[in-house]
């Protein structure tokens, strides 16, 4: 399969999203929220380039098929441990597709009441998004393509891969 991006090209980025957190949540302790299981990775490598005192915890969440595809409607499989009153969220995913699911989300944990709520993805798709939702953290953004590796799946696989590939290439 054809890489897309190589390990060595994901790690450099990652490290400057990292840098660019930390200096934009100097003197806060942000909480990262990762989304099960695509975003572990990611989150992984993310939060130790993060330079501050930090929490961590995951979220997982299930589309309900395609009937519910179009409003984006999530079963959460999983839910967070812990509270987000007053904290600083940061939503960590690996890839914003159409955006319907990050959008719902985004409402499920903004009602929780975190005193402010951003997202970093790794990678972005901006040509499928069918809403619009803020982004403040993209590592890179992709064409239209299925990709796998660095947490990414197709049926369960491909999630071990050091390197992002173009699925079926
Ligand atoms: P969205 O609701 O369309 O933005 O879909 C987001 C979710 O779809 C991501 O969190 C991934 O789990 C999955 N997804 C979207 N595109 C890809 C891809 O290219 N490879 C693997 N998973 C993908």
């Amino acid at each position: 399969m054809k890489v897309l991006l190589g390990h060595d090209a994901i790690q450099a980025r990652v490290l400057e999203m990292g840098r660019d957190i930390a200096r934009d949540y100097a003197s806060r302790e942000p909480h990262l929220v990762g989304v099960l299981k695509g975003a572990c990775t990611f989150m992984t490598d993310l939060s130790r380039a993060i330079d501050l005192s930090l929490t961590l915890d995951y979220i997982a969440v299930s589309s309900y098929g395609a009937a519910t595809k179009s409003s984006g409607e999530v079963k959460l499989v999983k839910d967070l441990d812990q509270g987000l009153e007053g904290r600083d969220l940061l939503v960590v995913e690996d890839i914003v597709d159409t955006g319907l699911t990050l959008n719902y989300l985004l409402n499920v944990l903004r009602a929780r009441g975190p005193r402010t709520l951003k997202v970093a993805a790794l990678l972005s798709k901006p040509s499928r998004r069918l809403v619009e939702i803020p982004v403040d953290y993209v590592g890179f953004s992709i064409e239209d393509h299925f990709v796998v590796g660095y947490g990414l799946d197709y049926n369960e696989k491909y999630r071990n891969l050091r390197d992002i590939v173009v699925y079926g290439s």
